[in-house]
């Protein structure tokens, strides 16, 4: 008790601000974060954008989350982008990426600064590497720590920041469609493990396309030098040889993964959707691990011949199926409630459509067998501690990367990356839920048992933890 109260007293004077990148996953993971902060005493503001709070108001239980923890906060500061401008889609990580960084900066500085009156006042930062130049300039003209935190995989980070070294010695860029299949053997951790194709989706494409937002995100990857320390979604056992890389360029990396299996930590509080949790009660009435989980997370779109091509396959599999259609999820002018009514009318004998699930918890359902998913970090990593086996249809982003660890090193699933036809998606869905399920399930359920034991006390991932508790504290004296 004493100890507890020393901790309290000590951490209680530090006022830690989080500024999650304005996406749903990175919303996400940064909230389990500051939750374990919050249990360990800290003050903490957690700073969004006007948009998000909005949908966190009304779907997302941030009442509930702010009466068990009265030393969380909840504050904003605007995007800079128009209320109706899209949040989704293949623009919107570009457009909110230089939106925040030419209109949110001052309005960090002038937020941290509008502070200083607060009790206690904010000594550190922990900031979304995705914004590395914005948060590393701010804390430097503040003069607080900033410490950076990455939503996306330790293997695209890093991935990313070698970039350079990746040019010098000519394996980027990438030369056509034809070049895809080329090893990649220059980055140290992961040698001969990646193709062209299963690099970080910024290395394809033209010139045109590629030059911009490859170097904005290379750029802030480097930023993250300036910084205290970069705190991970990961945990040693998964990502063991590119975390012992990092630590010779980081002055110190935090994997604390998977953030959301730490004790104490609550599913479901970060929503921008309504979660239809009819689905959890459809899911009762099915038999054990007879389920396939289908989701493209928050941000993709499709077509609609895409779409169609996935609900041919998964129904020519005659398996059973959960699939999110999210009403902005079909890309164009298709995007209509009609397609999802009109799919959930042809599928109701095996099939369940919803705009929006609890995904941690219908991913910890004892009916659910397998998760055909685009492989963002958040989904990959909650799928790996429900014991999941994956399908991979990554779209962009890290996703091209996570589903090459999901099947060739992690040997969780199988990659359909590149390829959208109604007879691979049946073929995939078969092999995974009947040929080679207990091959999967038990490697799943392997890594799954590794997950939890590193958030256990004397975990790897609960051990860093505590270290950067103690690194914040020290930091921000
Ligand atoms: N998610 C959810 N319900 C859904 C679809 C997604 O709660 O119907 C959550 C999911 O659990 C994950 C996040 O949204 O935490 C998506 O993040 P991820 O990194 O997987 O992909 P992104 O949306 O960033 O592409």
């Amino acid at each position: 008790n004493n100890m507890a109260e020393e901790e309290e007293g000590e951490a209680g004077g530090h006022h830690v601000l989080l500024l999650p990148g304005p996406m749903q996953g990175n919303v996400n993971s940064m909230m389990k974060l500051a939750q374990l902060l919050a249990l360990h005493h800290f003050h903490i503001t957690f700073l969004t954008t006007d948009f998000i709070h909005r949908r966190l108001h009304r779907f997302a239980d941030i009442h509930s989350l702010s009466q068990t923890y009265p030393n969380l906060e909840f504050k904003t500061i605007s995007d800079g982008l128009p209320d109706d401008h899209p949040r989704s889609g293949n623009n919107a990580l570009a457009d909110l990426y230089s939106s925040m960084n030419s209109h949110a900066k001052p309005l960090l500085r002038d937020f941290i600064l509008s502070q200083t009156a607060a009790k206690p006042k904010i000594t550190c930062l922990i900031g979304d590497g995705f914004l590395g130049g914005l948060t590393a300039d701010v804390a430097d003209e503040v003069g607080i720590p900033v410490i950076h935190f990455r939503a996306i995989s330790a293997s695209c980070f890093w991935a990313l920041f070698c970039a350079p070294n990746l040019f010098e010695s000519n394996e980027l860029p990438i030369r056509g469609e034809e070049d895809m299949d080329r090893i990649i053997s220059n980055l140290p951790g992961m040698e001969n493990i990646l193709r062209c194709r299963d690099l970080p989706s910024f290395y394809r494409g033209t010139e045109s396309n590629l030059v911009d937002p490859l170097k904005s995100t290379v750029f802030d990857c480097h930023q993250t030098l300036r910084a205290r320390g970069v705190i991970l979604n990961t945990f040693e056992d998964l990502d063991g040889p590119l975390l012992s890389q990092m630590r010779l360029k980081f002055l110190q990396v935090f994997a604390v993964g998977p953030l959301h299996a730490h004790a104490k930590t609550t599913p479901s509080t970060s929503s921008f959707w309504e979660e239809d949790r009819s689905c959890l009660t459809w899911l009762d009435s099915q038999p054990l691990k007879s389920v396939l989980y289908v989701s493209f997370g928050s941000i993709a779109t499709v077509t609609r011949e895409r779409l169609m091509e996935f609900w041919y396959g998964l129904v020519n599999s005659k398996k059973r199926f959960l699939w999110v259609i999210r009403p902005d999820m079909v890309a164009g002018k298709d995007n209509d409630e009609r397609v999802a009514a009109e799919l959930e009318e042809g599928t109701k004998e095996r099939g369940f459509i919803v705009g929006w699930a609890p995904q941690e918890e219908v991913l910890a359902h004892k009916a659910i067998g397998g998760f055909l998913t685009h492989s963002g970090w958040n989904s990959t990593l909650e799928s790996l501690v429900a014991g999941v086996p994956m399908i991979c249809w990554p779209c962009f982003a890290d996703q091209q990367i996570n589903s090459r660890f999901v099947s060739e090193v992690w040997k969780v699933g199988l990659d359909m990356k590149d390829l959208c036809d109604r007879d691979v998606v049946e073929k995939m869905v078969n092999d995974l839920m009947v040929h080679r399920r207990e091959e999967f399930l038990k490697s799943a359920q392997a890594m799954a048992t590794l997950a939890h034991k590193s958030v256990s006390p004397g975990g790897s991932s609960y051990s860093s933890l505590h270290d950067l508790v103690e690194f914040i504290k020290s930091a921000s004296r």
